[in-house]
């Protein structure tokens, strides 16, 4: 079994870097993986359950790595790259998994090591867990992951940007790259809207608990539930999506509140068809995804009982 690369460094071992590191010593697609983050307890946890070997500095985890992963909230990827890139081996890749492209790239770019081939990138896949323990190895399987490379890159950035791909296609996962400024437009779409909506839907219930007198909870049903689940994500993380992405997300939010005025517009108006044809319209989109392979069609997302 050929690894993509011989090292490489982790620098934020929760859910995503930890499903990394696991990922690639399983399908062999990195021969060691070495470890940093922030919160000791994390770190020593992440060496305890095997993802790999724990750096005593961010200087010293990234000194022998081919390819470098910052696996930090999107606010913190500036100071970790600046507090490592001294430390990199020329040639070595240096990349990330945040949920953002634009503010990272442009940031990145102009750290200074023009011997360093910087290549942004976005595994979309997740789950509302965080920390080390959330990590597992199947994570990336038939899951789409964009790279954001420079345009006109030189020969050695494109055979980077090639391995890095390769490594990702180890992982399971499906490589498409993209221009960063797409990327965040198309994500504040299918992405960050859907968590915003599910904050939001959350709190209002949650203040209306009040007036219903705890029965918001106690007869929680599916559509709620769904919402509750997106919503007991990150904060950290997703305040820092929202900060990084704003000018897509007020686009697409803008987009938003005119089809709802036109909703409530609907309801108030008793008009029917209005209403039928939109839903018909969405029932459409969600078979569309089904086929796609981007969900599945079985009842209640495919959940056991036991589970509800
Ligand atoms: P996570 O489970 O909370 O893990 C992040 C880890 O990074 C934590 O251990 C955190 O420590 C550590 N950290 C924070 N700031 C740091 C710093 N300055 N230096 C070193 N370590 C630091 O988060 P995650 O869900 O894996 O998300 C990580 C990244 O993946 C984010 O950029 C996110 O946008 C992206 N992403 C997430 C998902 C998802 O579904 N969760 C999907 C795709 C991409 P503390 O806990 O002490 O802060």
């Amino acid at each position: 079994m050929t690894a993509v690369f011989n090292q490489i460094a982790i620098i934020g071992v929760g859910l995503i870097g930890g499903s990394i590191a696991r990922a690639a010593l399983e399908s062999g697609a990195a021969a060691q993986v070495v470890l940093f983050d922030g919160d000791a307890n994390a770190l020593k946890r992440a060496g305890e359950i095997g993802f790999g070997k724990p750096a005593a500095s961010i200087e010293q985890a990234v000194s022998g790595a081919d390819a470098v992963f910052h696996c930090v909230p999107v606010g913190a990827m500036a100071a970790t790259a600046r507090a490592s890139i001294g430390a990199m081996k020329p040639g070595a890749i240096l990349t990330d998994v945040g949920s953002v492209k634009g503010n990272i790239a442009r940031d990145w770019r102009s750290l200074g090591r023009a011997d360093v081939h910087v290549i942004p990138g976005h595994p979309v896949a997740g789950t509302e867990k965080s920390g080390p323990d959330a990590g597992f190895a199947s994570l990336f399987q038939g899951r789409w992951c964009i790279l954001t490379p420079e345009q006109g890159g030189s020969a050695e950035y494109v055979a980077a940007t090639d391995r890095l791909a390769a490594f990702w296609t180890k992982l399971g996962s499906k490589v498409e790259r993209m221009d960063a400024q797409r990327h965040d437009l198309v994500l504040a779409v299918t992405s960050h809207l859907p968590h915003l909506i599910a904050y939001n839907m959350v709190a209002t219930a949650y203040d209306m608990e009040a007036v219903t007198e705890g029965e918001v909870v106690k007869f929680s049903a599916a559509g709620f539930r769904d919402f509750t689940r997106i919503a007991a994500s990150d904060p950290t993380m997703w305040r820092d999506v929202f900060l990084n992405n704003k000018e897509a997300v007020l686009e697409v939010l803008g987009r938003f509140d005119d089809d709802l005025t036109a909703l409530r517009k609907a309801i108030r108006n008793g008009d029917g068809q209005k209403l039928f044809d939109v839903f018909t319209h969405a029932r459409g989109i969600r078979r569309e995804i089904i086929e796609a392979g981007q969900d599945t069609a079985a009842a209640n997302f495919g959940r056991d009982k036991a589970e509800e």
